[in-house]
Parts: C-alpha cells; structure tokens; sequence
C-alpha cells in the first residue's frame, strides 16, 4: 500500500486526537529513520525520548526475539523473571528499594499518586490528600494525571477534574511553601519539564524542595519520564542535585522502544501496598521486562552517558552559535539531550522546513524548538542539523 493511502485510510479509521506530518516511517536503525518512499530522516525526536539508545538497538531486538519465543506473559499471579531481573537492576542502580510496573508514564505517575494517598492515610494521620503540582507540568492523559498535569489547555472539555491537587508556579519557592497546609501529602515534579518548554529550575531549588517536603512530613516525587533513562548525562535526573525523590516514575525510553512504565519507590513508602492494592495486567510482562533489561544494561555498558553529556555540551554551544546569529532566538536551555531553543516565533513551519530536509525536530509550547535525539547522536549529526536549521532560519522572515 503506498503511503498516500495509508494516511487516507488513517485519517478515515483512527481517532484524530494527533495532528501528523505526511510521512510514514517504515524502519529505523540507530540515530536515522526512513519513510515509505525511501527518504532518510536524521532523527532528533526518538519517538518523544523513547528511543534513547537509537532505533532498534540490537541487545533490545535480540532480547525481544528470545523472549517471544519463550513466553510473551504470563500473569501477576506468578513470579516473572525478567521482571524480577529488571526490579532488582533498578534498584541497584537508584535510591529505590521496590518496583510497580505498568505500560505508561501517566500509569506510572497514576500508581505514585494513589500510593501517596494511601501513605497518607496510613503514615500521616490521616486528613492529608493533596497533591502540588507545578505550572506548564505534563504528566499524561489519565483524568488523574491530566489534572496533575498543570496546563489548561490539556484539561479543555474534560471537567469535572479530579478533586486533590493544588497548582504552584515551577522554581519558586515562597509559592511553593505559601501552597502546603494541613490537607498536602506530595509534591509531584518533573526536575526538568519537557512539554512545558524545557524548563530547569534554579541551581539549589531541587535541594530547597527535598528540604520543605522534609520539614513539613510529605512525599516528594519526581516524574522523569522524559528526562530519567540517561536523558540527561546521567541515569536519572536527581543524580545531578544530590538528593532523592521518595517516588520516581519512568516510562518512555526504559524498554528501548517496547511500551512499559514504572514506579521507583523508595525504602518505607512501598509497604503500604498491600497485595490487591495496586495491579495492571501487562504491567512487568515479560516481553518488556526481558526489553528493560537489555536496554539498561546496554545503557550502562555502551558508554551512552558519557556520549551524552559531551554530545550534549557540543550540542548547546552549537545552539547558542545560533542565537548570537539570529534575533528572534530568545534563549537556548537544557541539560545532557533535552535541549529546547525558544524563539519569538511560532515554530511549526520551521519543523515542516526541517523535516523536508531530512530531519525530524519537534517544537512544544508553540515556539520552543525541542531536541531530543538518540543518546549515541555524534558531533557530526549534530553539525548536520545545525547546519540544516541555519539555513531555514535564514529564510524566516
Ligand atoms: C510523556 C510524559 C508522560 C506521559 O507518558 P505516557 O506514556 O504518554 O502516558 C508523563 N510525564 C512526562 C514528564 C512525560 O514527558
């Protein structure tokens, strides 16, 4: 079927809940994607910081394949290894000392926000209940993590929201403080927001955070779907602020490209689910488990942190190159891979632009150019981009 058709027929049979560029990607290797036609892409999106070890990494494929053959799932009601295999991986490699698995990122903040209810009413007397959350927050599409998800435009149609969470600016502190009463059991916080426009909060805030949610008793939680899974030079985002969340929630990039989602939670706070508590029927399948751990242990074998960070740090410099040449580029943020540049414009036309010259950008927020490309993306692909981009943006008028 040609790909003319293939949009035809999607657009007749599949919820328009997505607005699509007219191409169908086909295949993937590495940093690189091909459509239908044939046309190479350069690929600086990964599937949304999925594809953090490049497409169809061969330790992930070779897992799947294995695994398919052996058992594709089985239920919760028996122990899994791979799942067992993936838990104990995890924790090994961060604060936490026990893993729920489920499918999704808004599932994994889902299972921390029901486990801090449950924490609350079992370790903090009882009357707490409430969640804070920032401005220009994401965290999914659930009707819990959609009003979690401090943005308007996301909860447009679907009231009434869920009753619970209380919205604070992102980095400020007095706010944050001013927010917390006798009813607030967590803060929940993305330690770098990715829809919301790249944002990174000031040095010391995260600190200050994990000091006020001491100090007033309550859960700190932190959602790195995007940025956790080496997206930013280091294995999960809070390394860099020398502190620990009580939860962590992952997803996206944590099977190299298989759907899943966890929560990390750390010593204490896990015990107050009880078997029946909590389920998810895929939730640590062992086709996606055996994936999590092929894709963590090539991440932590293949030097991809290490090519993250300098990547990274190239990557900036080249982007603030950019800025110094044209004026309508306000500011350039990010840290490791997640790199956003917000410009005065709208910066659709410039994705489309790029896209027709073989690379695939993203832009949030309406003029936040966002770069998410695969942690193994060399100086050279970079060049290459940089290039491209420096040419469409002489063209903006
Ligand atoms: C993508 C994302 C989510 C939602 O993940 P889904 O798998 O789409 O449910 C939640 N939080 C953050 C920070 C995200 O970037």
């Amino acid at each position: 079927m040609d790909s003319q058709t293939l949009m035809m027929l999607s657009e007749k049979h599949i919820a328009h809940t997505y607005a699509r560029y007219s191409i169908v990607l086909v295949r993937g290797k590495g940093t690189r994607v091909w459509d239908k036609e044939g046309r190479e892409y350069l690929d600086f999106v990964s599937g949304l910081a999925v594809c953090n070890l490049g497409h169809c990494h061969p330790r992930v494929v070779q897992a799947i394949h294995d695994q398919a053959e052996k058992l594709l799932h089985v239920s919760n009601f028996y122990y899994i290894e791979p799942q067992i295999q993936l838990a104990s991986l995890l924790c090994r490699h961060s604060f936490a000392d026990k893993v729920f698995f489920c499918n999704s990122g808004a599932e994994a903040n889902e299972g921390a926000l029901k486990l801090a209810r449950k924490y609350a009413k079992a370790k903090m007397g009882g009357s707490r209940y409430e969640v804070i959350t920032m401005e220009r927050s994401f965290h999914g599409r659930t009707l819990a993590t959609l009003t979690a998800t401090a943005q308007t435009k996301y909860h447009k149609g679907y009231d009434p929201l869920m009753p619970g969470f209380k919205y604070v600016p992102f980095d400020k502190l007095e706010a944050l403080r001013k927010a917390i009463d006798e009813k607030t059991c967590a803060v929940l916080i993305e330690p770098i927001q990715g829809e919301g426009g790249v944002n990174i909060p000031s040095e010391g805030y995260l600190r200050s955070l994990r000091e006020i949610c001491d100090e007033k008793g309550i859960l700190l939680i932190f959602d790195e779907v995007q940025v956790g899974m080496g997206r930013t030079g280091r294995l999960f985002a809070y390394e860099h602020e020398g502190i620990m969340p009580d939860m962590l929630t992952l997803a996206k990039s944590l099977a190299g490209g298989v759907p899943i989602g966890a929560l990390l939670i750390h010593k204490g706070v896990g015990d107050v689910f009880e078997p029946g508590d909590h389920a998810s029927t895929f939730g640590g399948n062992p086709l996606a488990t055996a994936a999590g751990v092929a894709a963590l242990t090539a991440m932590l074998e293949e030097g991809m942190l290490k090519n993250c960070e300098r990547v990274g740090n190239y990557f900036f410099s080249r982007l603030e190159e950019l800025k110094k040449k044209f004026a309508f580029v306000r500011e350039v943020r990010g840290r490791g891979l997640i790199l956003g540049m917000e410009l005065e414009l709208e910066g659709g036309s410039i994705v489309k632009e790029m896209m027709q010259r073989g690379f695939l950008i993203n832009c949030t927020m309406g003029n936040v150019l966002r770069f998410l490309p695969p942690l193994i993306v060399t100086e050279e692909e970079v060049d290459r981009m940089i290039e491209a981009l420096e040419e469409v943006f002489k063209g903006v008028t």
